[in-house]
């Protein structure tokens, strides 16, 4: 079935694609949003707003309804758990941290976006026109859905779709191929746990992956480790789990919701996708990420500028790309900025106040710290084998040197 004639089609409803669809809709532009899932979706994510975020979202969208608060609502500060040392380390935050549900706050996004939404609707396939724009064909996932293909047709897509971008892979194939991937195990649990719920916790022991949180939204305890490639979640989570009952008392009294995520790394080895031609990419899709896997500001920020991308391009004949490239170049630095140790404290998405940390700790329990890091850091979790640590020296002393990273768009 032939569909309406579009300016543009974002797909995707979570940050990055509600972003994207405000500015274009403001701009004046005809805009549909796709989603994959039924609307309010649950979206894997510890739903903690980075500074930058919370910033971002009262500018664009206005203030933040009650109801996408979690219980605590606000977090202090970040606990960081090392094996040597009894207490964690906390690191107090300068600005109250909102702790939120995504399906909350993407659904107030997308809505607040004002275009219009079609969700329960995946993306199938994207055929660029011989006279320019796109035909867009989806239909509703799973086996419903076999023959109730829609299409639609757009002059402009964004690709919104998450860090497994389907809408790159049609679009540009080769622009994943022979990059790392992450992969991501998260359980919710009713039970008791030992941890101040107004942190959110990041352990820095062995055997646990190269990143495990646990965080408690509302009666919610999330505990969640990350791996690289082809590496085993679950006996990571194992042993998470066994520290967690060993060190901090959880008692598991029910499981709620076992989740996965896999999603390719850009930023970490210097890639970026920012599209081809009309079709321009956002958010994780296109590789923006912060330290600490903070993506919801950077996601925002990028759907907004491939939008003004767009309207530029409209407005002056210029390619949106070309356009895209200029303006998100400063956003593309951020996320290097990230992971160089000379920047990555100020420019951090979270106005962390590590004086504090500095004070309370003697040199001793600094020096701890300091071993219980190398050890982490030296451990065979997976970063090693695709070389992202020595791809951030690189670029720390390249950025020192140039004053840029050495990334093109
Ligand atoms: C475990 C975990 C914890 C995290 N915690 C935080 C945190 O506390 N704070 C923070 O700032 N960031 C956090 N992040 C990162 C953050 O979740 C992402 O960076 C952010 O969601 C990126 O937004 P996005 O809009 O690019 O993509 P998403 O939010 O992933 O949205 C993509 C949308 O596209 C839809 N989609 C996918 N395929 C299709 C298709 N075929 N057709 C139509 N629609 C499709 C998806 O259903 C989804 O709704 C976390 C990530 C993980 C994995």
């Amino acid at each position: 079935m032939a569909g309406k004639q579009w300016d543009a089609i974002v797909i995707g409803a979570g940050p990055a694609g509600a972003s994207a669809a405000r500015t274009l809709v403001a701009g004046g532009m005809s805009c549909l949003l796709i989603e994959k899932k039924k609307l309010p979706r649950h979206k894997m994510c510890s739903g903690i707003l980075s500074d930058w975020a919370v910033d971002f979202i009262h500018r664009k969208f206005g203030p933040m309804p009650e109801e996408i608060y979690c219980h605590p609502g606000f977090l202090n500060g970040i606990a960081l758990h090392f094996p040597s040392l009894p207490d964690p380390v906390v690191v107090p935050s300068r600005h109250a941290i909102p702790n939120v549900w995504r399906s909350h706050l993407d659904f107030f996004l997308t809505k607040a976006s004002g275009a219009k939404i079609r969700d329960d609707l995946a993306l199938q396939n994207i055929e660029p026109q011989p006279q320019g724009g796109f035909k867009v064909t989806c239909r509703p996932p799973g086996k419903t859905g076999q023959n109730r293909a829609v299409s639609f047709n757009a002059k402009y897509l964004v690709a919104a779709d998450g860090g497994n971008s389907p809408s790159i892979r049609r679009v540009m194939p080769e622009a994943f191929r022979g990059l790392p991937y992450g992969t991501g195990m998260q359980v919710h649990y009713r039970g008791e746990i030992d941890l101040d719920p107004h942190h959110y916790n990041v352990f820095f022991h062995l055997d646990i992956g190269f990143y495990a949180w646990a965080n408690i939204k509302d009666d919610d305890i999330h505990v969640g480790v990350g791996a690289m490639g082809n590496r085993k979640l679950p006996p990571y989570h194992a042993n998470f789990v066994s520290l967690l009952a060993e060190r901090y008392g959880f008692e598991i009294h029910e499981t709620l919701l076992r989740e996965g995520m896999t999603g390719v790394m850009q930023a970490p080895v210097n890639r970026f996708t920012l599209g081809r031609g009309n079709f321009l990419a956002a958010g994780d899709a296109a590789g923006f990420i912060h330290n600490g896997g903070e993506g919801i500001s950077c996601a925002l920020t990028s759907g907004d500028l491939a939008a003004e991308a767009i309207l530029t391009a409209e407005r002056t004949g210029q390619p949106a790309l070309d356009v895209y490239r200029r303006i998100a170049r400063k956003e593309v630095d951020l996320c290097m900025d990230q992971t160089n140790p000379l920047r990555m404290v100020q420019a951090s998405p979270f106005r962390m106040d590590m004086k504090a940390v500095w004070k309370k700790h003697s040199l001793k329990e600094i020096r701890s710290i300091w071993q219980d890091l190398k050890a982490f850091g030296g451990q065979d979790n997976g970063l090693s084998d695709v070389g992202i640590g020595a791809v951030a020296k690189k670029n720390m002393i390249y950025r020192l040197r140039h004053g840029h990273y050495p990334i093109q768009l």
